[in-house]
């Protein structure tokens, strides 16, 4: 969501005349878009935003505007905390001191193939744990129509593939009108032309329906990957999180997306260390990823966060030394169940669209939504090649041009 905020803002910044500059200190105006989900991000943010503070003392300082969830409704508790800097923007918000009123969205000026397009803001679900409902406040989905019109003109400037974002894209329209869902809105994305890949995330397991297992079986275009967070595989540590779904539900909901959809690729997300979480319970989490076997899995230690129901109420007692661990284990779980299933993937042909070029190589994602390089000459940004896998690894595959 930050990425495409600061793809949004940067286009932005560019329609009022700024140009990109490849270091702080020769720049007018520099924007830091911030993520606090975990502690670490939060310092990793302060670090750069007091960092940035010499060069107001330079003889053309530049504007110093901070963005994203640093930003909470308290700016006055903020501009104290950081004097040197002169905006502070919510997530989302136009620098008003630029703009007078809110400008139709910008769209990033020079696409990349695959391109981020949120489709609702913030979180009405106030898991016990995140920060995200305080600072990006309540959901608030944005118009089909409006949508439409943005992937249409996309794919005018070139996007072949769009990804649906929101914090919980299976709520998406229940504030609208007409009450438009996301099967409904992902029909009439199919229908673009120029877009041959709509990809969505982040699915929420207690919302998700049968409708929408439906549509990315029948619709060509939607890819069939998806992104569901379990976040652990106890019961009772589910329901301190606040959840909504039992671990035998989101069990039934996976076997019901994969009998639906059986070359579906599936993600997941897991928080180690909860308050209380015992050994047996963090092991009920690793007897669940072994069984379901997920594409990959995003795990990381719980961090306290502010105004949360889970840091006012509860103590972070699970030492970092043994959340630490229970990092460890699942990162090596994952990596051999990824390997086994990129494995399978050596000898087969997959289509990529070709994002961009590192250290030589092309690469681009599959329709399951692994990461590809091969070699080759000619310019091929943007196209749908067909590559040949010769070799795999737990994060990546490469492979070469094939017919
Ligand atoms: N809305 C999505 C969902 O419900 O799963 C995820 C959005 S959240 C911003 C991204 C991930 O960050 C979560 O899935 C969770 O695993 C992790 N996360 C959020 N708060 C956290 C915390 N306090 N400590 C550790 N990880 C956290
Ligand atoms: Fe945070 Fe996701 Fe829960 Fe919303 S659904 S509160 S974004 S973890």
């Amino acid at each position: 969501m930050n990425r495409a905020e600061s793809e949004r803002l940067e286009s932005l910044f560019q329609h009022l005349g700024y140009l990109p500059t490849t270091t702080a200190s020769e720049a007018d105006l520099i924007v830091l878009n911030s993520c606090v989900v975990r502690q670490h991000a939060e310092d990793r943010i302060v670090n750069k935003i007091n960092a940035l503070k010499k060069l107001k003392n330079s003889p053309q300082p530049p504007t110093l505007a901070v963005t994203g969830c640093l930003v909470d409704s308290n700016t006055t508790r903020l501009k104290h905390r950081f004097p040197h800097v002169d905006h502070f923007l919510k997530p989302g918000e136009y620098p008003t001191w630029l703009v007078k009123s809110k400008p139709f969205p910008i769209l990033p000026q020079q696409p990349s193939p695959s391109t981020y397009v949120p489709i609702i803001q913030g979180c009405n679900n106030f898991c016990s744990y995140c920060v995200v409902p305080y600072r990006r406040g309540r959901e608030k989905s944005r118009p089909v129509s409006e949508i439409v019109n943005e992937v249409k003109e996309l794919a005018r400037r070139g996007v072949k593939e769009v990804v649906l974002l929101g914090q919980n894209v299976d709520s998406y329209g229940h504030d609208l009108p007409d009450k438009p869902d996301l099967t409904h809105l992902l029909y009439e994305l199919n229908g673009i032309d120029g877009i041959v890949r709509i990809r969505f995330l982040t699915n929420h397991p207690k919302d998700m329906n049968n409708r929408l297992i439906e549509a990315i079986a029948k619709l060509g275009k939607v890819c069939r990957q998806i992104n569901l967070p379990v976040q652990a595989g106890d019961d009772k540590v589910l329901k301190a999180m606040g959840r909504g779904y039992s671990v035998e539900s989101y069990r039934q909901l996976v076997a019901r997306i994969r009998s639906q959809v059986p070359d579906i690729s599936m993600s997941t997300d897991i928080v180690v260390g909860f308050p209380s979480e015992s050994e047996e319970q963090f092991q009920a989490t690793v007897d669940l990823l072994r069984e379901l076997r997920f594409d990959s899995v995003h795990v990381a230690t719980y961090s306290p966060r502010p105004d949360t129901t889970a840091a006012r109420n509860l103590e972070d007692n699970v030492p970092p030394s043994v959340k630490k661990e229970r990092l460890d284990t699942i990162e090596r779980l994952q990596k051999k169940i990824a390997t086994e299933i990129n494995g399978q993937l050596l000898g087969k042909t997959v289509e990529v669209l070709v994002e961009g070029k590192r250290k030589g190589r092309w690469h681009g994602r599959s329709r399951s939504g692994k990461l590809v390089f091969f070699s080759e000459n000619g310019e091929l940004l943007g196209k749908i090649v067909k590559v040949k896998i010769e070799k795999t690894s737990p994060w990546a595959l490469q492979g070469r041009i094939y017919g």
